[in-house]
């Protein structure tokens, strides 16, 4: 996925004072590609809120109609410092990226695209694809792993079910469950599903901060109601979280980790440490695109491009936009 804004706007809090112990994070809407395209929901960054643990990025689709919308189609473009996180409910998502990984994202499996030092991808929901509905998440990768080389891993966790709940763990551990997929900072990420009237109360690590996503039904977090869509953010402390599910039950995403503590500039979809290294990627990046619509096959084998080589054949890559007048600001 391709962040297609370039400054995070505002929208917070539902209230206007601090939020009683739970922070609700409210989504805007945002066109993903560009006009005639799906519109995603994007509850993270936000201007009081760039991080929850590492997870620097929410955007959260449908149940998209893809006749109607068009679907998901995202041409190639770049990656750095990051890693992306792909879960769906429905549908399917054909990725192609440079590191040479062509995969299926499929309901209830985990794909995470590591960027390291660079990376680019492509993602277009497959022509049988009717409903599309998922989200995808993006993690900041800590100074020590942010210059690896890029990779990708696929996992499929096994639900953990008792009375009135089921959830999946795609990442760190809970409730007995542990991911084997590679993190570079301590990091959590599950999908729970509950019944209507269930309550759930989740062990969790008291050094991390949570999010929870309300994606369908409705949920109230230790007494909180959380609306639909919305993000609620819970800060370090909490050894314990208590789920409850009104009468329509709910699904829910819930992300952890331990704070960062590392101040990221993030812009479109880089993250670096500096202005100066984002407007190093983005040259680059225009730099090897160019490349590609010169003479057709120049990525293919370079030993020092960032960002390919990539597969021949598909839709034009997506050139960055315009670098802002101020500098980016660090944030975090
Ligand atoms: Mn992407």
């Amino acid at each position: 996925m391709s962040n297609t804004e370039v400054a995070p706007q505002e929208i917070l809090c539902e209230t206007d004072g601090p939020c009683a112990g739970v922070e609700l994070l409210v989504p805007r809407q945002v066109p993903l590609g560009g006009p005639r395209a799906m519109d995603v929901r994007r509850t993270l960054p936000q201007r009081q809120r760039s991080l929850i643990g590492a997870w620097c990025f929410l955007d959260h689709y449908g149940p998209d109609q893809v006749g109607d919308s068009g679907g998901m189609k995202v041409p190639r473009h770049p990656h750095t410092g990051l890693q992306t996180v792909s879960w769906l409910f429905t549908g399917e998502i054909e990725h192609q990226d440079s590191a040479g990984f062509h995969a299926a994202v499929r309901p209830g499996e985990v794909n995470l695209m590591t960027a390291g030092r660079g990376i680019s991808h492509s993602e277009f929901s497959t022509p049988d694809t009717t409903v599309l509905h998922g989200a995808q998440l993006w993690v900041a990768l800590p100074d020590t792993a942010r210059h690896m080389a890029p990779t990708f891993e696929h996992y499929r966790p096994e639900p953990v079910s008792g009375s009135g709940w089921t959830m999946r763990v795609f990442l760190g551990a809970l409730s007995g469950s542990v991911s084997p997929v590679t993190t570079h900072t301590p990091l959590l990420g599950a999908e729970i599903l509950l019944d209507a009237g269930t309550e759930l109360t989740l062990e969790t690590d008291a050094s991390f901060e949570h999010g929870l996503l309300v994606d369908s039904g409705t949920l109230a977090v230790d007494g909180q109601p959380v609306a639909k869509d919305n993000l609620a953010y819970l800060p370090v402390g909490h050894g314990s979280l208590t789920l409850f599910a009104g009468s329509d039950g709910a699904r829910v995403l819930l992300i952890g980790g331990e704070p960062l503590g590392e101040k990221i500039v993030m812009w479109w979809n880089f993250v670096g440490r500096s202005h100066e290294e984002i407007v190093a990627y983005r040259a680059q990046w225009q730099s090897e695109i160019g490349a590609d619509a010169g003479t057709g096959d120049a990525a293919g084998g370079a030993p020092d491009l960032r960002f390919g080589p990539f597969p021949p054949g598909g839709p034009a890559a997506l050139p960055a936009p315009a670098l802002p007048n101020a500098r980016i600001r660090p944030r975090g």
